[in-house]
């Protein structure tokens, strides 16, 4: 492709406008891919709000991709013309360092995100490293399985690195995109899953999702009530918590894991980790080889997201709808 056309933002917190840029050659490494479908994570809004202070405009945000392989450079040998691939937050690494000779490129210092200082998938097309662009099963749907390249996960990796198994009680703070996939992985590892929501009107749905228990969390008193509750606590919020509440909320050795960023450090009483030997953690997206994986497991239990369709044309109106927290439960453009 000679122009990728595109919607960019050209400044902090400006709309998407049209927007067309050269690739220029493709690199031996590459694949181009043809975008049929590209998720809005929340992540996209912080990068075109310039929250997080890495952003660089103009740029086009998304990076929960879906298309078909329509350019493979030179020195790719397993990827073909025309396969269904989907590409994640990430769209190569050094491939020479421990991290990425262990598998671990998420790890990399050197790791490129697929729309941070390059363009992501709210286009025709993109371009990435043919590693970062994983195979899709048959078995998916597109427009389900792309929220899966970030959001799913974000949230199915540290489930995973930190053993959840049928014993745990695991806990998702925040039913949005994340956290509706997070109760279908939690439940397909064997957990008892409780959702913590500021929404009662999706407790329904969170129940079908996977959850055992739904914790409205605008009651004042809520976490009090669950106190020393659960192995495995997931947030997946990007605001203001109890955060020691949820510590508290914690059995023995119980881990609080933070994959949503909330907007300003966090202050927490450390005497509570002290004497219950309690851990919190952070945790990226995932590996190419954690992709497959995730991918595989997805299409065996199941695992999809429930989607709300926009055309490409129409992701601004998708963003305002994602900030004011009405999307059920990933938005996703279709070109
Ligand atoms: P989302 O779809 O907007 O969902 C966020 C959810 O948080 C909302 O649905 C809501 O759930 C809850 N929430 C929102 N505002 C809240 C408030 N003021 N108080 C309490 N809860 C609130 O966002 P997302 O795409 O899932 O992303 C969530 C966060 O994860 C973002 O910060 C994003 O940047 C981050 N993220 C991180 C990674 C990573 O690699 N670690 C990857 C992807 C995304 P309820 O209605 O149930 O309360
Ligand atoms: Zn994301």
């Amino acid at each position: 492709m000679s122009q990728i056309h595109g919607l960019a933002a050209h400044a902090a917190g400006a709309q998407l406008l049209s927007y067309k840029y050269d690739p220029g050659d493709l690199m031996p490494n590459e694949v181009e891919v043809k975008i049929t479908h590209c998720g809005v994570c929340h992540s996209d809004l912080h990068l075109i709000d310039h929250d997080w202070g890495i952003s660089q405009f103009p740029f086009i945000p998304g990076h929960e991709i879906v298309g078909t392989v329509s350019a493979v450079g030179s020195n790719v040998t397993d990827r073909q013309l025309g396969q269904r691939v989907g590409i994640g937050w990430q769209s190569d690494s050094c491939g020479v360092c421990e991290w990425c000779r262990q598998g671990e490129e998420h790890l990399c210092a050197k790791n490129q995100g697929t729309c941070v200082g390059r363009n992501g998938g709210y286009a025709d097309a993109v371009r990435v490293n043919a590693k970062f662009a994983i195979p899709v099963p048959d078995s998916l749907e597109s427009e389900n399985v792309a929220p899966l390249l970030c959001g799913g996960i974000t949230v199915y990796a540290p489930l995973r690195n930190h053993g959840v198994n049928p014993a745990s009680r695991v806990g998702v703070i925040g039913i949005g995109g994340l956290g509706h996939m997070a109760l279908q992985f939690a439940r397909a590892f064997g957990a008892e899953v409780t959702a913590f929501s500021t929404s009662v009107d999706k407790e329904a749905e969170a129940r079908s999702l996977g959850a055992h228990h739904f914790v409205n969390t605008r009651d004042t008193g809520a976490l009090k009530k669950v106190a020393g509750g659960y192995d495995f606590i997931l947030s997946t919020v990007n605001a203001e918590q109890d955060w020691a509440g949820y510590v508290n909320a914690l059995r023995p050795k119980g881990t609080l894991v933070f994959v949503g960023v909330p907007p300003a450090p966090i202050s927490l009483p450390v005497f509570p980790l002290i004497v219950g030997q309690r851990s919190i953690a952070g945790s990226p997206t995932g590996s190419p080889q954690d992709l497959h994986e995730m991918l595989d497991v997805a299409a065996r239990h199941n695992i999809k997201a429930m989607t709300e369709r926009f055309p490409m044309a129409k992701a601004n109106e998708a963003i305002q709808k994602v900030k004011k927290n009405k999307v059920r439960y990933r938005a996703v453009l279709a070109n």
